[in-house]
This record gives structure tokens, sequence and C-alpha cells, in this order.
């Protein structure tokens, strides 16, 4: 552990990867030798041009995005989007299908709704809690666009693959597996993600959007509504949210030049997942509360055979140096998130530190 840093398995904002944060470090007080903090300098200055569009072109490598792309970094949080989609995309009385998962798409629905826009929630899991991603489900090929969450932050579920949508581009909130693993891009009509958990702090929110999509945004939103007004001017309508931005640079950096790409970072991500439901299936004393073939590579929860042993176990924990095991409060339980910044040290400590609470408790 370095400088008493603790192994993060906050849900978000959640651990960054070290060298990002050192490197912050250094840009706080000097920015690239400029005698300023990267948080002095001008959005309209050529350094903070090189970062933006150094951030844009890494995203479009590591995902393997054309030019039929634009990257955008808007400020609102993902549960902006919630709002701006249906407003961006459903003129008129075109309509969407909607998968409920879980809270997250739960929210996204109703801001359709207070719109009065006429979508259909196409497939839910709510009569289980929210403990499974649905399968077989019918959609509507005349739909402007499906939407549906990749990964489930509070219930522990994510879609392992994307369903087959009858050729109707997919606009996923990917908040919490953005960047987790390889995607074909082709299925995607949007993709966005809150930066806070994957890839960089709160404040900023990536936004990816196919071209055709933009062109056909109606007119008459509000500007600052209106995803034409930030892609035509690459983010910078306003003041973008400046050392977000430059996180999201320096983390993908770091996944393009450590990790190696999105492969590498999908097999870590595996391999550490598999090493925490591995440790859970082993145990009578671990219930894990998503499906197994629902289980999220990022969120991992679980029960423990009584709230009081839950409490204690998340005191244990952090007095071990294992911070952020508390579920949700909406569905009480542990929860371990494991985004692509946790290291195989981390892994390795909440493993045997599970197995050793088990020894003396269970
Ligand atoms: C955290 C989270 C959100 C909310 O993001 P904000 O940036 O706080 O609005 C939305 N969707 C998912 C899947 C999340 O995990």
């Amino acid at each position: 552990m370095k400088a008493n840093r603790i192994f993060n398995f906050n849900a978000g904002p959640a651990a960054m990867p070290l060298p990002v944060l050192e490197e912050m470090q250094a840009s706080l007080l000097n920015y690239a030798g400029c005698g300023m903090s990267v948080m002095e300098i001008s959005h309209r200055s050529k350094w903070f041009d090189d970062i933006i569009n150094d951030a844009v072109a890494r995203i479009k490598r590591l995902l393997g995005l054309g030019d039929d792309f634009t990257v955008l970094f808007l400020q609102g949080g993902a549960s902006m989007q919630f709002c701006m989609i249906p407003m961006n995309f459903l003129p008129g009385d075109a309509t969407a299908d909607y998968v409920n998962t879980g809270t997250w798409s739960t929210k996204a629905i109703k801001e359709a709704e207070i719109q009065g826009k006429p979508i259909r929630v196409a497939a839910s899991s709510e009569d289980r809690n929210f403990a499974y991603i649905p399968k077989n489900i019918e959609f509507n090929a005349g739909a402007a666009y499906v939407h549906l969450t990749s990964n489930n932050t509070i219930k522990g579920t994510q879609w392992a693959e994307f369903p087959d949508t009858a050729g109707v581009p997919i606009i996923s909130d990917m908040s919490s597996d953005i960047l987790s693993r390889p995607l074909d891009v082709n299925r995607f009509g949007m993709i966005y993600a809150g930066a806070q958990k994957n890839i960089g702090p709160s404040g900023v929110c990536m936004v990816i959007a196919r071209n055709d999509l933009l062109d056909r945004i109606p007119a008459g939103l509000p500007t600052m509504l209106n995803y034409q007004t930030f892609a035509a001017k690459n983010s910078m309508f306003n003041t973008p949210p400046c050392i977000g931005v430059y996180a999201i640079q320096l983390v993908t950096k770091w996944l393009e030049e450590t990790i190696g790409g999105l492969d590498q970072m999908d097999a870590v991500n595996r391999r550490q997942a598999g090493l925490l439901y591995d440790t859970i299936d082993g145990s009578d004393f671990y219930t894990g509360t998503a499906d197994k073939d629902s289980r999220s590579l990022m969120n991992v929860t679980f029960r423990l055979p009584s709230e009081e042993l839950e409490q204690t176990f998340i005191a244990t924990a952090l007095e071990n140096g294992l911070g952020g095991l508390k579920g949700h409060r909406s569905v009480g339980g542990c929860r371990a998130s494991i985004y692509n910044a946790t290291t195989d040290e981390a892994m390795a400590t909440l493993c045997d530190f599970m197995k050793t609470f088990e020894r003396d408790n269970g």
C-alpha cells in the first residue's frame, strides 16, 4: 500500500489507477512546464486543446470508433442524459423501447415518461428484484432506439452480450462498465457514462453518439440540452469540465500504454471477478445475489448469513484496509466494486480477508 492508501472498493466515485493520480498530482502545480496548474489554464489554450483532442483520439482508438461517431464531454452526469436522450432522439410521436434492469434504468424510463414520450418497457427484471438480465426480448423494429443499462451498479448484474434489437440502434448507459471490455460499437447509436466509476472523477459525463442520430435532432430544444450544441464545438460551447477531461485523458493513456487495450483490460477484469465469485461460491457463508448467468464483472453483490454479520464484516474489512464494501443503501448487503483500476493485490487481499472472516465467524 502506497502513501497509506487503502484498497478501495467504492461504487462511485471509485478507485483510480495510482499512476494517473500521481501524474495529476504533479500537474496540479505545474502542468507540462507551463508554470500553471492544469486547473488554472484556459480551456481555449493550446494546452487544453491538446488534452481534449488526445482524450477523444484515445477513446476512439480503444473502442475502434470511426468518423461516424462523435465523442463529447458533458456536465450534468449520466442522470442528465436520462432526460436529454428522449428530448433529442424522440421527435414527434417517435417511440423507443426501454429495458428495465434496475435503479438506473428505472430513472431513465421515468425521465422519458415525464416528457410524455410514447416509450415502451420491452422487458423488466423487477419481478425478482432485478437479480437477472431478461432474455428473448421482442423489440419493436420501428423504435427509434432501444435503451438499456449495460451494467447495473446497484444490483450487480451486467449484459454479458447485447440483445438482438431487430436492427434498432442501442443507446446504453455504460456508467459502470465503460472501457472495461471491447464492444461492437456498430450496434450502438449512443453510449454514455458518468466518469466517476471507471474513467475519472465525477463532474464529467462521456457521450459517444453516432452522427446520423445527431443530424436528426429536432429544432427548438434549449441550447444546453441539445447534443448538437456540444458536437459543433468539440465539447467547448461553454467551459467544459476541464479537470475531469484531463483525468480521462490520463486514464485512457493508462489503458492504452500500461494495460494494452480493452482485450487485455477485459482479461484482467474477468480474472479478478472470477477470483471473487469463486470465493463466494466456494463457501456456505457468502451468497451472491445476482443470477450466475447475469453476474457483473464490475459490481459483485453478496450477502452474509445475517445483517449483523454484514455490519461486522464491513467494519472489520475497513480495519484491515479494505474500504467501500457496503451495499447500496436501497438494497443492503455487501458490494465490492472492482472496476478497471482494481489491482491484483487488492483482489487477493479481499479474497484472503473474506476467507479469514468466514473462518472466524462462520
Ligand atoms: C452512477 C450511475 C449513474 C448516475 O450517474 P451520475 O453521473 O451521478 O448522474 C447512472 N447510471 C449508472 C449505471 C450508474 O452506475
